[in-house]
């Protein structure tokens, strides 16, 4: 899913390792739109999965007093004592799970988590299942480490959910993990009690897998969506399941990175050995601020919710009203996926036939000057993901832009 760059100078060899991996699209895409607007360009970026409002000023706080203290040092690997039990409490209050302090971690983001949960569990020839339309990182990772990604593609019929059937027919003996995330980047699907039950049935029948899930978006949900995860669903589940959570979107807190899981004790240690050879721990800082986060007032997240439904609904709404484009309402995160098959074959102005995903999004990127990801950077074609984690202002002006964008091209001139 990734596209592999030019990464070295002559004479330099990279690893292996890293063949198959490239620069994320999301970050290409970023580079070429920031470049354009330091020509003077008045491009829009929607690709960003980064919320537009600030961390909280009780977090900051936190996070000052913290330096005043000197709270400067090293601290325990996989996250602070205190941290620990802020991830054990919001385990417990929001999502009715008991995880114990050492069925805890705490990395510097929620991908720092992923990779030492990976790097600790998959050897050469390991398969994981991965959904998708799915975050980009997921199945670099997975390969960085060394492993095989399953991808599995889901319809937008399907609402971008895995079915149980196809989860059965991904399985073979060389499946490690399936990894699920919901609300999703980049669908904005979510799995409800119903939605996830069939397939948790199926991993029941296949002891050896682990299950993964990626429950970053937890508290971006909408119009009354139930949020659930696994494990709380099915406590069997609990000796083979990592639970994955971060406070980068829910607390505006991205650059911030800090991540934290719940899961076994012993997959707690091994994710603890990797990050020890690889940052020592994370932030002393950032771990004062998470603690904060976790600890503190949570009754602002609705008001962040009812900002971000506006924004959803808004979208949604231009896009469905563009012939040719077509979006499916998500239950949550800050994303569209919008197909564009409707869009397939036209040619633009300049004369080039619009015949990719990727196509379509350049078009916006150069003649439209707004900055989206096409369905090919996350595995699913023809769609393109809007992240309206921006100002209503900049939305509208986006989708103005958009609509005109879509209006200037021709018909196929395919027979
Ligand atoms: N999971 C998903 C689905 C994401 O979209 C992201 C960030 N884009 C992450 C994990 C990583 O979050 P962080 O490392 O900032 O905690």
């Amino acid at each position: 899913m990734m596209i592999s760059v030019d990464i070295g100078e002559a004479g330099f060899r990279p690893a292996a390792r890293i063949a198959s991996v490239g620069v994320s699209k999301i970050l290409q895409i970023g580079a070429k739109a920031a470049a354009m607007k330091r020509e003077g360009f008045p491009v829009i970026i929607l690709g960003a999965g980064e919320p537009n409002f600030d961390t909280p000023d009780h977090i900051k706080q936190a996070a000052k007093a913290a330096i005043d203290a000197g709270e400067t040092k090293y601290t325990a690997l996989d996250g602070s004592p205190a941290l620990k039990q802020a991830a054990c409490a919001k385990f417990k209050r929001e999502n009715g799970i008991d995880y114990a302090i050492d069925e805890v971690t705490a990395g510097a983001g929620a991908k720092q988590i992923l990779f030492n949960a990976f790097m600790a569990t998959i050897d050469p020839g390991d398969e994981v299942i991965i959904p998708t339309p799915c975050w980009t990182s997921y199945s670099d990772i997975v390969e960085v480490c060394g492993g095989t990604s399953v991808l599995v593609p889901c319809d937008a019929a399907a609402g971008f959910r895995l079915q149980a059937e196809q989860l059965e027919n991904a399985i073979t003996p060389r499946t490690r993990w399936v990894l699920l995330n919901s609300p999703s980047n980049p669908s904005g699907a979510a799995y409800s009690a119903a939605d996830y039950q069939p397939l948790i049935d199926v991993l029941l029948r296949h002891p050896h897998i682990w299950l993964m899930v990626d429950d970053m978006y937890e508290h971006i949900v909408y119009d009354g969506f139930e949020f659930v995860t696994p494990v709380a669903l099915e406590p069997r589940l609990k000796e083979r399941a990592l639970t994955v959570n971060g406070v980068s979107k829910a607390y505006a807190m991205t650059g911030w990175r800090i991540g934290y899981a719940g899961g076994p004790k012993a997959l707690i240690k091994a994710m603890a050995v990797i990050q020890s050879q690889a940052t020592s721990c994370p932030c002393s800082i950032s771990q004062a601020a998470a603690i904060a986060a976790l600890n503190g007032p949570q009754e602002f997240l609705k008001d962040r919710q009812a900002s971000f439904k506006r924004r959803r609904d808004l979208v949604v709404g231009r896009l469905n009203a563009i012939p040719g484009l077509e979006c499916r309402t998500p239950e949550g995160a800050f994303y569209t996926f919008s197909s564009c098959a409707g869009i397939l074959n036209k040619v633009t102005p300049n004369g080039k036939t619009i015949a990719t995903d990727a196509d379509f999004t350049d078009y916006l990127l150069e003649d439209a000057q707004v900055a989206v990801v096409p369905g090919s950077a996350f595995g699913l074609s023809p769609f393109f993901r809007i992240s309206y984690a921006t100002s209503e202002e900049e939305l509208v002006e986006a989708l103005n832009r958009i609509e005109r964008a879509c209006a200037a091209l021709k018909g196929s001139i395919l027979p």
